[in-house]
């Protein structure tokens, strides 16, 4: 796409408002393509540095409250409103992962969300284990589908990932962090009426 309209404009076949309807399409791919890149660059990575991992005590809640200030203005933009609430829970994790992890999870619960719906996130301990829940009461994930959204790559609906710019990589990051931790995952979702996803740590 990138390639298809430079070279339109370049040959001087986008006129007036073509050409600003053609350079608005490659920055949008442009995007696309740095995200790409950043998500495979980032899996190659986490495939190959289990032995390089600094594990700290970091406070979990802590650090998806951090997350919820630029999260809640993504939300705001798809008129989605965004809760957090919890209480300050220890676990043995990588900081920036966790970072990493919230906001996939996040982004997700946003963007495929309805004009008026919630997110909401938790915090809690739950029998000694740090417990993240992320919910949404967005479009949910059909049964059929839910086996494999873990996988690299997987969509449900192409052209929704792809106008919002996702990759299909964000929930195989996820699974592979949860992997490093140690953690477990467990995904409730229904069509048409929204995702639990919930990480234990
Ligand atoms: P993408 O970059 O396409 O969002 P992900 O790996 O993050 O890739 O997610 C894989 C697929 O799982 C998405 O394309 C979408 O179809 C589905 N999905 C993920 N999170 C949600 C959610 N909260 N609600 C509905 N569908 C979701």
């Amino acid at each position: 796409a990138i390639s298809g309209y430079a070279e339109l404009m370049e040959n001087g076949m986008a006129r007036g408002p073509e050409v600003e309807r053609f350079a608005s399409e490659i920055r949008r791919n442009a995007n696309r393509l740095l995200s790409l890149i950043n998500d495979i660059i980032r899996l190659s990575e986490l495939d190959n540095m289990e032995d390089a991992i600094t594990f700290d005590q970091v406070d979990l809640y802590e650090i998806a409250c951090r997350c919820a200030d630029t999260l809640r203005i993504n939300a705001q933009k798809h008129d989605v409103s965004f809760a957090i609430q919890g209480e300050p829970v220890m676990i043995r994790a990588n900081r920036e992962m966790m970072i990493e992890l919230v906001n996939n999870l996040c982004d997700n619960a946003i963007r495929y969300n309805e004009r008026g719906g919630w997110v909401a996130v938790t915090v809690r301990e739950v029998k000694g284990k740090g417990v993240l829940v992320v919910e949404d009461n967005g479009i949910g994930i059909p049964k059929e589908h839910q086996d494999r959204i873990f996988e690299r790559f997987y969509r449900v609906d192409k052209s929704r990932s792809k106008q919002t710019g996702g990759t299909g990589l964000g929930l195989a990051i996820v699974k592979h962090i949860v992997m490093l931790h140690d953690a477990s995952l467990e995904l409730v979702s229904e069509a048409g009426k929204g995702t639990k996803i919930t990480v234990s740590f």
